[in-house]
């Protein structure tokens, strides 16, 4: 009786899935456990930024990739429809621009999680930091505050004067509301991102860790 209870409470680790079906030696276990994966994954890094700089010289930079993106009104038309806003927007942009076979200034691997790697301006590949990642997907909100103004120009010639207000009012709403909720926004797109990249590292370079 007593031991079918106790199996009851089992604990596991996110990190190695080991179980536990004690509290104690479980969170003695858990903040070795954190850091020696945390440590891995530095390492893991450093011979993945090592490799790529030995071996992939893209043409571009993700930034002016980025850059380079035209944000078109089909992208605002998605945004503006009532299921989607901004967060999906953009990803819908990335999904549309990014070529998988010819475009690698960009990369992540299941082995590094949600790390992503980018080919700099500077010439070389650096782990994308979240605060660059944020300037980035600013670059792409102003482009779609742009096709919002010029979709705007043109609205006002086709409808009366109330009726412009409203739709103005309505669309301005969604679009410059930009990301909302703004943090988690960001994290979607950034885990979409390192979902749409993610190869298996080991098997597609073969190299030994
Ligand atoms: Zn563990």
């Amino acid at each position: 009786m007593i031991n079918s209870k106790k199996k009851e409470k089992i604990i596991k680790c996110d990190k190695c899935g080991k179980e536990f079906n004690d509290f104690t030696l479980y969170n003695k276990h858990n903040p070795i456990c954190i850091l020696k994966y945390r440590n891995e994954n530095f390492s893991q890094s450093v011979t993945i930024i090592n490799f790529l700089n030995n071996f992939h010289k893209p043409n571009i930079s993700f930034k002016k990739w980025i850059n380079n993106i035209e944000c078109k009104r089909e992208d605002l038309d998605f945004i503006l429809k009532k299921e989607n806003n901004m967060t999906e927007g953009i990803i819908q942009i990335f999904i549309k621009n990014i070529n998988l076979q010819s475009e690698d200034f960009i990369k992540s691997f299941i082995e590094n999680k949600n790390i992503i790697y980018i080919f700099s301006k500077k010439n070389n590949w650096t782990i994308l930091k979240f605060k660059n990642f944020e300037e980035y997907i600013n670059i792409l909100i102003k482009k779609i505050y742009l096709e919002l103004d010029s979709k705007q120009e043109e609205d006002k010639l086709i409808y009366d004067s109330i009726e412009y207000s409203e739709i103005r009012m309505a669309n301005s709403l969604k679009v410059k509301g930009g990301l909302d909720p703004y943090e988690e926004g960001l994290k979607k797109i950034f885990n979409e991102i390192y979902n749409i990249f993610k190869i298996k590292f080991k098997n597609s370079f073969k190299i030994k860790f």
